[in-house]
């Protein structure tokens, strides 16, 4: 295997490959050997072959998917709580909210900077 620069401490280094752990039975090792996932053995991180951006996108893919989720079930909630009307209002905000989201995001972070 050819070394590669790890993404995130920089050093350059051959990936270890982390394989599944086998089932023993009796004693006898069953399955398992598979590789499951590789490791930057420096600094033990599976997103040595991720670049800094890659890595943050991924990021706020995830924080974007839990912030709908979390509206979701404040919708379903604000339905069951508070009737049509109730929920129609927290819908609203919820759409505003979601098509603000780039706002509010780039405001939080200015936010936090300072
Ligand atoms: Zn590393």
């Amino acid at each position: 295997m050819s070394k590669v620069e790890c993404q995130c401490c920089r050093k350059r280094m051959v990936p270890k490959v982390i394989t599944s752990a086998p089932i023993y039975i009796s004693g006898v090792p069953l399955g398992g050997g598979d590789p499951e996932s590789s490791v930057c053995p420096f600094c033990l991180s599976p997103k040595w072959m991720l670049t800094e951006r890659q890595t943050l996108a991924a990021g706020r893919a995830n924080a974007e998917f839990y912030g709908i989720m979390v509206l979701a079930l404040v919708n379903i909630v604000a339905f069951v709580r508070l009737g049509e009307l109730g929920g129609g209002i927290v819908l609203a905000v919820t759409v505003a909210a979601f098509f603000l989201r780039s706002r509010i995001i780039s405001a939080l972070q200015q936010r936090l900077r300072h």
